[in-house]
């Protein structure tokens, strides 16, 4: 039996633990700005804008947010984006989740966004870069956070309406250019295989963009091959089916492709039954270059520090692959080699830090 003082000691324990993953500088690769919408805000957001919402409250709210699958958290997500109007409101999120990426010791964010979630409900595409690269430079500004924008096409519409979206959002490249440098492919996986998007994603490239796309969370490693040899994507968001097919990731760990991991997203989404089931440490353990992000951290229960920890916990991560994920990530991410340089030898002088004071 756990006496108190076990517990005051198991608390201060975990307090250290989290502070030491705080502190470690690290990139977020993986995550959709429109997932970071917490149901304060969209409460907040409705009552602005006038738009009514499906839930009585927050908690109602927050009470549905027990998903089957990939499917059933999809019809909340767009449901939540409809209280998005105005530039404002497109800010007041991507500030959110900013704040709360600085606390988590995230130095540099590569955020997604779903320009057709917008437009297809009328919203300007102008509206919707301004308000998130308003928040995004004022990080920097603030806090010498830098970041990306990853705009990313619904890959359950059409080949035609991704490029309707990449022909409206050209013209804004020249203002947002410094921001706006890669391409995605997000949204429901099965039965939207990467070759839907063979032509977009060639003039994509053709256009200088970085390419990434989701495939082989719900999809099986066969989407992976694919995404890899016919939308020649530089990183595999999620992968982590990966694993069934030895040649493929065989393939991944030697050429060291880097596979975007979202543990917490797995299990509320039913990619794996438990945490202790998830195969991101094992990944880690074979040589694959893994990074831990948040997804839609608002709908599944944690942000990137969250993810860190589950995997402390239920999987035995230690303290040198958390370090080493932290690596990654910063590696793997599309900085220049000069800025990647600059934050790996920050994260090198925190650890020299953190061992000469706490550990
Ligand atoms: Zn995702």
């Amino acid at each position: 039996m756990k006496t108190p003082n076990d517990r005051t000691s198991q608390a201060s324990q975990q307090d250290e633990l989290v502070d030491f993953l705080r502190q470690l500088p690290k990139a977020e690769l993986h995550v959709h700005i429109e997932g970071t919408l917490e149901p304060e805000l969209m409460f907040t957001l409705a009552e602005r804008n006038g738009v009514s919402l499906p839930y009585r409250n927050v908690a109602e709210l927050r009470a549905a947010y027990d998903f089957q699958d990939l499917g059933s958290f999809l019809e909340l997500y767009y449901a939540g984006a409809q209280v998005l109007i105005t530039k404002q409101d497109f800010y007041d999120m991507t500030w959110a989740y900013l704040q709360r990426a600085h606390e988590d010791g995230i130095v540099h964010t590569e955020i997604m966004f779903d320009p057709q979630t917008h437009t297809r409900r009328g919203i300007a595409l102008e509206t919707v870069f301004a308000g998130i690269a308003d928040a995004l430079r004022d990080a920097h500004r603030r806090w010498g956070l830098s970041s990306r924008m990853i705009l990313s096409f619904l890959r359950d519409l059409s080949e035609q309406d991704a490029f309707i979206t990449l022909n409206k959002a050209l013209p804004l490249r020249q203002e947002y250019g410094d921001l706006w440098t890669a391409i995605g492919l997000d949204s429901a996986e099965l039965g939207n295989l990467p070759e839907k998007f063979v032509h977009v994603f060639a003039q994509c490239a053709h256009l200088g963009f970085r390419l990434v796309a989701h495939a082989g969370e719900e999809g099986p490693a066969e989407y992976v091959h694919n995404a890899l040899d016919v939308l020649h994507v530089e990183r595999i968001d999620h992968g982590v089916r990966s694993e069934e097919d030895p040649a493929l990731l065989h393939r991944i760990i030697d050429n060291r492709i880097p596979m975007t991991v979202c543990p917490l997203s797995n299990i509320r989404l039913g990619v794996f039954p438990s945490m202790a089931d998830h195969s991101v440490v094992r990944l880690l353990r074979r040589g694959a270059t893994v990074t831990l992000n948040s997804d839609d951290p608002a709908y599944f229960g944690g942000y990137l520090v969250d993810n860190f920890l589950a995997c402390v916990t239920e999987l035995g991560l230690t303290r040198d692959e958390c370090r080493q994920l932290a690596r990654n990530s910063i590696q793997a991410s599309f900085l220049p080699d000069d800025a990647k340089q600059a934050l790996l030898s920050a994260q090198t002088a925190e650890q020299a830090y953190q061992h000469n004071t706490v550990l």
